[in-house]
């Protein structure tokens, strides 16, 4: 939790065990050492002094936690802690994450800092279906952001110069929205109003080009079934496995076979199943793990149907649903082949490293940051 002058950091005293941990707990001093500026004293007003006798609403999380997340890992690659390597693949687990959270499309992130002191932080079975994550979001906006200050003013102006001049000119006295937007107009040289409305006041899809354009990177969409490694990706087993898809998303025991999440619009949805209900066989076929009632739905190739057995509020029933292709895609950020000398240097500008050479890159677990 970050103060004025001081933090207080959780950590388990064994993740150093792995440079994965090493990396995640750098990115959480990082983030708090930050917020310093971004948040304790560049500030929206109503975030300090603090009116203790109720909520304080701001419309500004996205920018005090979401791009201090983003800085937090611009901070660890400039100075040299944490690899390109990583943040390629994190940045990329994000903007997939983003991608398939359905929240996303119902709430803008104006909408979720608004609402974090009645919806963040009191989760319940509709979050993961109309909320955006502020801070997973708010940091994938900030990179956009940057890259297009980075290409609008060609280099010559960045993110860290749009928090010097928010600093210079606003300091402790309060920060609002149309600030950042000034700012950015300026630096960037391009109108605000078509970006805001479309990531901050509205929730259209991400928009890869001006980060492509700027590091010379390549944002790759896989399905999961082409995302598998080489060696699985000749099982046709297990490429199948990742193609069959119902839309149902499952817990960890104790009630591990009751739905946690149904993707809206997809045939679990659509044929009635919900939140809570437990599923008690697949085609006959008897489960008790979440893991299980994907295997057996595994088993049927697209186009097929399975039939669950589902306890709803105690009243067992029966339910047909038919198999789709996973509308699931995965990405992957990739140095571009075609990378020009100006990109490479704008790329080294940025993260104090040298422009990477062409590899694969997988997925990896992120920490939880206040
Ligand atoms: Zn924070």
């Amino acid at each position: 939790m970050e103060h004025k002058n001081s933090t207080s950091l959780l950590s388990d005293p064994f993740r150093f065990n792995k440079t994965a941990g090493y990396e995640g707990l750098f990115g959480l001093i990082s983030h708090e050492f930050f917020h310093a500026w971004n948040v304790k004293r560049l500030h929206d007003p109503v975030l300090g002094p603090f009116d203790y006798s109720g909520e304080n609403y701001t419309k500004l999380l996205w920018f005090h936690e979401g791009v201090t997340d983003y800085m937090d890992d611009l901070i660890g690659m400039k100075a040299g802690v944490i690899p390109w390597s990583t943040e390629a693949k994190e940045w990329a687990k994000r903007w997939t994450e983003n991608g398939e959270r359905p929240g996303r499309a119902e709430q803008s992130l104006e909408e979720a800092s608004f609402d974090a002191w009645i919806r963040f932080y009191k989760p319940s079975e509709f979050t993961p279906n109309s909320t955006v994550d502020y801070y997973e979001a708010g940091a994938l906006v900030g990179l956009m952001m940057d890259a297009q200050i980075r290409v609008g003013s060609k280099g010559a102006k960045s993110m860290e110069d749009l928090f010097a001049m928010l600093w210079q000119r606003h300091g402790e006295k309060g920060l609002t929205d149309a600030d950042i937007r000034k700012a950015y107009q300026e630096l960037s040289g391009l109108d605000p109003e078509p970006f805001w409305n479309a990531h901050i006041r509205h929730s259209g899809p991400l928009d890869p080009s001006a980060i492509e354009a700027a590091f010379g990177l390549k944002f790759e969409t896989k399905a999961p079934w082409e995302s598998l490694p080489p060696e699985d990706l000749k099982d046709a087993a297990l490429a199948r496995f990742s193609k069959s898809y119902v839309g149902l998303e499952f817990g960890t025991a104790p009630d591990a076979s009751t739905i946690k999440n149904v993707i809206p619009g997809s045939p679990a949805f659509e044929a009635g199943l919900s939140y809570g209900q437990e599923i008690l066989a697949v085609n006959g076929w008897r489960t008790t793990l979440g893991t299980e009632v994907q295997q057996r739905i595994a088993d049927v190739p697209v186009n097929g149907k399975v039939e669950f057995t589902v306890a709803d509020c105690g009243r067992v029933k029966t339910i047909s649903v038919p198999v789709v292709e996973n509308p699931k895609r995965i990405f992957r950020i990739l140095p571009d082949p075609m990378a020009t000398d100006e990109q490479k240097a704008m790329f080294t500008k940025w993260t104090g490293q040298a422009f990477p050479p062409q590899s694969a890159l997988a997925p990896k677990s992120r920490s939880v940051k206040p």
